[in-house]
């Protein structure tokens, strides 16, 4: 059993299925749960971490302890963010095989453009957001832009055998465009990434290029609803055994959500930024205006998501004055 700060790090959660936690230091979220699948040549490792010494070590540990070396792995990215993915490139070698889904590989070698957060930023101004913004890109500096991988990419539908295990690939767009789940259809469990968590309600944010991220992520869900599932692995946080459940109360929060930007929106128009400002978030006793400004993007980004989504359905309206966009119930 191998602990750090005096937690258990490294778990068999299921016959040959290992989770193995990396800390995330400096991140509300605190510790990104990995699985290994023990396979009988090569193992598949599930996420890996940000690209921090800290994380790799954790992660060596935890290999060693659940009985893998590194050299015999193969790794399956369950979506772009750093946390997830990002140590990938220090982890490895010519032999290894990278699976990850084809939607998210095409954002990442988008995102690792600088130009690419300068086009967030200009969203985030023309939405009501105040300069200076922060320290541009925060999570890029995670990924190692110098180094080319080669990834495997994936396909909704496509299949991964580890092991005694058939796993499908189940594209899953909402948290991330390209998100992606495992699904062992015959013993029914699901390694599903950050698309269902347990303990919080999955960040749901723009993409460039993408219109309607609340809309793919509340149709992924209800597809993920159909399944028979017994146990899921998430990416953070506890395991679920009550899947089905929880998609509702996923599905209620947003709904929920939805009719709050509405309701905030009754009081007359306001820019994206205005409105995450009226909304609830766990502030911990602090006021908006001292709310970090990484946290305030993230919120400006979410009430924009389902702002969007409301416009697309003709919910409210938007309009732009000078260069600032507006919503509204008009
Ligand atoms: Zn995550």
């Amino acid at each position: 059993m191998y602990v750090w700060g005096g937690v258990l790090v490294v778990t068999e959660v299921l016959p040959g299925i290992f989770q193995i936690k990396v800390p995330l230091p400096n991140s509300p979220l605190k510790e990104l749960n990995t699985y290994l699948l023990k396979g009988k040549d090569k193992h598949l490792l599930v996420d890996t971490g940000f690209n921090m010494e800290r994380c790799k070590q954790a992660l060596l540990a935890g290999l060693r302890e659940a009985g893998a070396a590194l050299k015999d792995l193969d790794f399956f990215l369950t979506h772009v963010h750093a946390d997830h993915s990002a140590l990938i490139y220090n982890l490895v070698n010519d032999e290894s095989v990278v699976y990850f889904s084809a939607q998210d590989a095409e954002v990442l070698n988008e995102a690792v453009n600088p130009r690419y957060s300068l086009r967030i930023d200009k969203i985030l101004l023309k939405n009501g957001f105040q300069k200076p913004l922060r320290p541009l890109a925060a999570s890029q500096r995670f990924f190692d832009k110098n180094r080319e991988l080669n990834f495997y990419l994936l396909n909704d539908g496509d299949n991964i055998s580890v092991g005694d295990y058939n796993f499908t690939c189940l594209l899953t767009p909402g948290h991330s465009p390209g998100h992606m789940c495992l699904y062992e259809e015959e013993k029914k469990f699901i390694l599903s990434g950050d698309h269902v968590l347990a303990d919080m309600t999955p960040n749901i944010t723009i993409w460039l290029g993408k219109k309607d991220p609340l809309g793919e992520y509340l149709h992924s869900l209800e597809q993920m609803k159909k399944l028979p599932v017994v146990l899921a692995l998430p990416g953070h946080r506890s395991l679920i055994t009550d899947f089905e459940y929880r998609i509702s109360e996923l599905q209620l929060h947003h709904k929920n959500r939805l009719n709050e930007v509405e309701s905030i929106l009754q009081a007359g128009s306001k820019t994206a930024y205005e409105v995450a400002s009226f909304m609830k978030w766990d502030l911990k006793n602090i006021s908006w205006e001292e709310f970090p400004v990484m946290q305030r993007r993230f919120a400006t980004l979410e009430a924009l998501a389902h702002l969007e989504y409301l416009f697309l359905r003709q919910k409210v309206d938007k309009k732009k004055i000078k260069e600032t966009i507006f919503y509204c119930r008009c």
